[in-house]
Parts: structure tokens; C-alpha cells; sequence
């Protein structure tokens, strides 16, 4: 087989709501970077980017000239075409990697007649557990619905999350607000799930003193692990010292030298893992085998996904035997997905690993057109900027924190 063309897509999927973050905000809506690979035979390969808001059409148009005419087996050759890791000093491509390597494994596996699972090792779970990943919500622009700004609201989100889709474990997610006002919503969904499992991710917004405060005031509750207090692996190796939770990052071990770092001194406990982040499916197996080799936890992260980028996340999940943990996924969050058949449905809380030959997914081309559509109406949106506070930024550690009582509805440009 070889490649003879590379097809990228930009489309826009609304939220059920704005999701409010550390750094800024999703505009009620994702933008991704839907790409197809094409094969002298026929096949076609899907992968897809996130960006921060932004289209990435003109990085894969480019990546045309290395990859046409090349084999798509070939992943390492890949690899250090896009990523030698000298060469890629000039371009980071690594997520641009990963969208082809999700491309080409779902070429492999059509081609084989086999699930992507199967190639990297084969599945040891059908089912991906998943966390109910409650986020602060501004109201939807159209409807007015869906805020999360109290903490009644946040209690109510999550039962109705839970209800819904049978989430057991609940990641609480911001860094927005001051960290005593989200110890408050954390220890209410603590006492609203006396039998579930919790996590609390704020995005490294806060100093090492305040994390190691906020670290002891939730020992005791049903904690997987606290996700990122702080930034950088010192300052997270400070706050382990000082607390009995253990730690997750999805930040400062993102690759194999930063998770070399943390084995030689250790200042994380569990590793987050991320298709995109880490380059793909198989350099997150890869990290999953040394986490292993050394006993450090594993579970799988999310950077906001469509139903391609769920299906590398459960196909991951289905075949790393460390995985000790329920998955993130923002994906309940969605309004619509791209794919045939609509959203992938949770059931207890899990999402079924597909079984079709390949990613197992199928894109609707409707649901593409009218999404690409709808990008090309609204455009980008900054991710790292909150509609809400015009100009504003966040330090790390940051003390310029949201004001929980200010109910104030901000305009986002949204579909009709
Ligand atoms: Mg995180």
C-alpha cells in the first residue's frame, strides 16, 4: 500500500455549554481537524487535532509532500520523517504526528480485517471505564441553560452526569475560581458520592504552599489522585512530600525524557496519558510498558475529543493492563459527533471498545459538511482567553481568579 493523498477538514461541534478552564474557556463549541489518508487502494484513514480553537488544514496539506507515496505500515519511519527529535525542534509536530499515526493504524486495520487493538497487542478489556469530568459552564448562549457557577449547580451537574451515564468516578476540573471556593465544591460532590471515586485537575494554577494546603484538606475523601496542582515537576515533588494523595500530570510528563525524569526522582505518581499529546496510540503503549517496568499508575487524558479521537482512546485503554483508573473524556459534553451512528453511548459509566476492522468508526459526511459549515461561519476561538474577562490571563501560579458570584452571561458567537 502506499499514500496518495492527505485530506484534512475543519469542522465545529457545539457543546451542550461553554466550558470554563484554568486558562480560559471553550466558546461552547470544539474546534478539530478531521484528516483523511487515502491509499493507492482505496482505503481511507481518519484522524483528527484539536489546536487550541484553531483549524489545522494548512500543517496536513503540508505533511503531503513527506508522506505521499510512502507505506503506511511504516510507523517508525514515520515518525522520524515528521519527529526526528533535533529536526522537530523547528516544528513540533507531534501532534500532527499523531493525527497521521491514528490515520494509518486505521488503514492497517482495515486492511488486515482487524480492530486497531489487535495490532497494538490486543484487547484485554471491551469496555473503557470513563470519569463524569464536571466543568465549570457558562449558560448556553442560545438556550440559557446547562451553568455551572455554584455549588448547588456543580452538585446538580453531576448527579445529573451520573444519572445519565452511570459515571462512578467525578473529576472536578477549573482553576478558575479561588482554590478555598473549589475545596468547597469538591468536598460537596465528595459528600453528594460518599461511594465514589474523586479527582480534582485546576491546571496547575497554584503555588506549591497552596497545593500542598489544598492536598491536605482532601486527604481522607475517596481520592484517585490530584491532577496537576501545581506546575513543574519540582514544585510537584515538593507537594508530594507534603501530602498522602497521590499525584497525576498531564503536563510535565508529556514525553519519554520528562517520564525518565520522574522515574529517576519521582514527583508523580500517575501518568495521564494522551493519544495526541504523546504522538499517538503506540507511544502511549510504549510509556504504559515503562509505567509498568516501574510502578507508576497510568490512566488515560483527555484534550477534548470527537468520536475519531475517542475511538485511539479506548482502543489505548482496551490493551494496557496497567490501567487502574477510569479514562477522561469531555466528550459528554458534545452536542453531536461526526461519526455514523451519532455519539458513542456510555453505559455504566463505560464506553463499549469498537470491534470494526480498524478504528472501528466511520465518518457521516453530512454531519462533516454541516459541521465544516458551521466553522466556516464562527471561525477559531481562543482557548486561552475567557469571554467573560476580556484582556485577562492567568499567571502560574496564579492569584487572578474568577469571581464565583458574578452571574454575569457573556456573548459567544454561537449556531443559530
Ligand atoms: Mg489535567
Amino acid at each position: 500500500m502506499k499514500i496518495v493523498d492527505i485530506r484534512p477538514t475543519t469542522v465545529t461541534v457545539p457543546l451542550i455549554a461553554p466550558l470554563r478552564h484554568a486558562n480560559g474557556c471553550h466558546w461552547g463549541r470544539f474546534v478539530r481537524t478531521i484528516v483523511e489518508v487515502e491509499t493507492d487502494n482505496g482505503i481511507i484513514g481518519l484522524g483528527e487535532m484539536g489546536g487550541g480553537g484553531e483549524s489545522a488544514e494548512a500543517t496536513f496539506r503540508a505533511m503531503k509532500q513527506y508522506l505521499v507515496g510512502r507505506d503506511p505500515a511504516r510507523l517508525e519511519e514515520m515518525r522520524f520523517l515528521l519527529c526526528n527529535p533535533t529536526g522537530s525542534l523547528y516544528n513540533n509536530r507531534t501532534q500532527v504526528l499523531a493525527a497521521l499515526e491514528f490515520a494509518c493504524l486505521d488503514i492497517l486495520g482495515q486492511a488486515w480485517g482487524v480492530p486497531v487493538c489487535d495490532i497494538l497487542g490486543g484487547r484485554l478489556r471491551n469496555r473503557v471505564p470513563f470519569a463524569s469530568y464536571l466543568f465549570f459552564r457558562y449558560p448556553n448562549p442560545k438556550t440559557g441553560d446547562g451553568e455551572v457557577r455554584t455549588i448547588d449547580q456543580a452538585v446538580a451537574c453531576a448527579k445529573e452526569l451520573a444519572a445519565t451515564h452511570g459515571f462512578t468516578t467525578h473529576k472536578v476540573k477549573s482553576g478558575g475560581f479561588h482554590p478555598d471556593y473549589e475545596l468547597e465544591v469538591y468536598k460537596a460532590i465528595a459528600a453528594e458520592f460518599p461511594q465514589h471515586k474523586l479527582r480534582y485537575d485546576p491546571n496547575a494554577v497554584m503555588s506549591v504552599e497552596q497545593a500542598i494546603r489544598f492536598g491536605q484538606a482532601i486527604e481522607g475523601l475517596n481520592n484517585d489522585y490530584l491532577e496537576d496542582p501545581t506546575y513543574g515537576l519540582h514544585g510537584m515533588r515538593r507537594t508530594r512530600q507534603m501530602i498522602r494523595v497521590p499525584l497525576a500530570t498531564n503536563t510535565v510528563v508529556v514525553g519519554f525524557e520528562q517520564l525518565a525524569a520522574n522515574i529517576l526522582d519521582t514527583a508523580v505518581d500517575v501518568i495521564l496519558l494522551d493519544t495526541t499529546f504523546w504522538g499517538g496510540i503506540r507511544a502511549c503503549v510504549k510509556a504504559a510498558g515503562v509505567c509498568e517496568t516501574f510502578q507508576i499508575g497510568v490512566a488515560v487524558h483527555s484534550s477534548g475529543e470527537l468520536g475519531i479521537q475517542l475511538a485511539t482512546m479506548l482502543h489505548l485503554g482496551a490493551v494496557i493492563p496497567n490501567l487502574s483508573f477510569a479514562a477522561d473524556a469531555h466528550y459528554h459534553h458534545l452536542a453531536d459527533d461526526i461519526i455514523e451512528g451519532g455519539l458513542m453511548k456510555y453505559e455504566g459509566g463505560s464506553i463499549a471498545v469498537p470491534t470494526a476492522p480498524g478504528l472501528g468508526i466511520k465518518l457521516n459526511r453530512d454531519k462533516v459538511r454541516e459541521y465544516a459549515e458551521l466553522y466556516k461561519k464562527l471561525g477559531p476561538y481562543p482557548y486561552d482567553m475567557d469571554p467573560g474577562r476580556p484582556g485577562w490571563f492567568p499567571l502560574i501560579p496564579n492569584d487572578r481568579w474568577a469571581d464565583h458570584t458574578d452571574a454575569t452571561i457573556p456573548a459567544i458567537p454561537f449556531a443559530d
